[in-house]
């Protein structure tokens, strides 16, 4: 079922998807050279905690998972796309990694989901450009976001973007419905057809995240049975917003 949330949940998600933009910033500034993804973890239940939230990734078991997730935060790392574990068998970041970092907060019961991707030391012109890019197609796939609209104008309007740039659009990962569950309907894909897919009606709060790669768009899910890679090991990209779809532009809640 598909929901639609009420402007006081819609207010409680804006001051929630505040400080969970502070708390991602805050973690951008901490991927450095030498730091552990143990330590990542650590800052975002820190801040969570501080904030009066808690962490909506923590113990969540998704459809199709064999047990719930055991961390916080989701740290990708390079050929990682998304749902790396940063608490089992923690990594240290090295000079030229592109790092995900994807969080789940609740706040006062609502939950935001968000991510970007950041560049640690001195990262390739490649790399660079692929950050940027995934980030502008985020901007634009929000842009196609209309109340009266549909799914598939998301979707389209982000494949439309990353396609004759040459990225890969990781196969059956997706954006989707959030605020009272972290998944929730409708499924939200990066590439699709204009005019197609189901009704966006103002209320609707979506988790759009495009994911692009330097290669192929073929995954491959580790043997921790959360983190998709690349299947050819090329480096990925993800970022993503909370949206409330309104009569005009969609309201971006996690900034
Ligand atoms: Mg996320
Ligand atoms: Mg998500």
């Amino acid at each position: 079922m598909i929901t639609t949330k009420t402007s006081e949940e819609i207010e409680i998600l804006k001051e929630g998807g505040h400080r969970h933009a502070f708390i991602l910033g805050e973690l951008a500034k901490k991927a450095a050279v030498g730091v552990s993804t143990q330590e990542l973890e650590d800052l975002a239940r820190e801040l969570i905690k501080e904030g009066g939230g808690t962490p909506a990734f923590l113990n969540y078991t998704p459809r199709g998972a064999k047990r719930p997730y055991p961390a916080a935060l989701n740290v990708s790392i390079n050929d990682e796309i998304v749902h790396g574990i940063p608490n089992e068998d923690p990594k240290i970041l090295q000079d030229g990694d592109v790092v995900s970092l994807d969080l789940g907060l609740v706040h006062q019961g609502m939950i935001t989901d968000s991510a970007i991707t950041v560049g640690v030391g001195d990262i390739s012109e490649e790399d660079r450009k692929m950050i940027l890019h995934c980030q502008e197609a985020l901007s634009i796939g929000i842009k196609a976001a209309r109340g009266g609209g549909k799914v598939g104008d998301i979707s389209s309007a982000i494949e439309v973007f990353v396609r004759p740039l040459g990225y890969g659009i990781p196969d059956g990962l997706a954006g989707h419905g959030v605020g009272y569950k972290v998944h929730e309907e409708p499924f939200v894909p990066n590439e699709g057809a204009k005019g197609k897919g189901e009704l966006l009606r103002p209320g609707m709060v979506l988790a759009i995240e495009p994911m692009i790669t330097l290669g192929s768009s073929r995954i491959v899910l580790s043997g921790d049975g959360y983190t998709y890679k690349t299947a050819d090991g090329s480096r990925a990209a993800h970022f993503e917003h909370t949206i409330v779809i309104t009569d005009g532009e969609a309201i971006i809640l996690t900034k």
